[in-house]
């Protein structure tokens, strides 16, 4: 095994935030620091760590709150640079249609049903299941 580092991003559901490589040259050597990784609000962009010439990454993709930030703040973006994929919904969830139920895709053992009905009370459809 060589001594090279490595670097991964977390799995995620769907891409968010994509860039263009042939496009975003990674703000180098305009700036010090990727505008885009700047104004991250939510601080997961990263300088690339290969090369600073290239395109950020993504960490932490779930924490992502779809702002814009990062796409507002680029100077390419018309070009293409990065764009945000909105809407991104990328904490897809999965509906227990007996219960109404949601669950993050994902959970290796969801729970089992839970018979205690929600506080404003079951879905019209579960409620009327319950009824006949
Ligand atoms: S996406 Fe735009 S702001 Fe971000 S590194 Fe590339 S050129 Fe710079
Ligand atoms: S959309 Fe907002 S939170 Fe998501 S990567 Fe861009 S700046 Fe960060």
């Amino acid at each position: 095994m060589s001594g090279e580092k490595k670097y991964y991003a977390p799995l995620t559901p769907s891409i968010i935030i994509e860039f263009d490589p042939n496009v975003c040259d990674g703000c180098y050597p305009t700036f010090r620091e990727p505008l885009c990784v700047k104004a991250c609000r939510m601080d997961i962009l990263l300088p690339n760590p290969y090369d600073r010439s290239k395109p950020p990454i993504l960490i932490y993709p779930d924490e992502c709150c779809e702002c814009g930030c990062c796409v507002h703040a680029c100077p390419k973006s018309l070009q293409g640079a990065i764009k945000l994929n909105w809407p991104t919904h990328k904490l897809p969830r999965w509906k227990r249609k007996e219960t109404g139920e949601h669950f993050r895709v994902g959970m290796p053992n969801p729970p089992p049903p839970n018979p205690t009905p929600p506080v404003g009370g079951w879905y019209p459809e579960v409620k009327r299941r319950e009824e006949r």
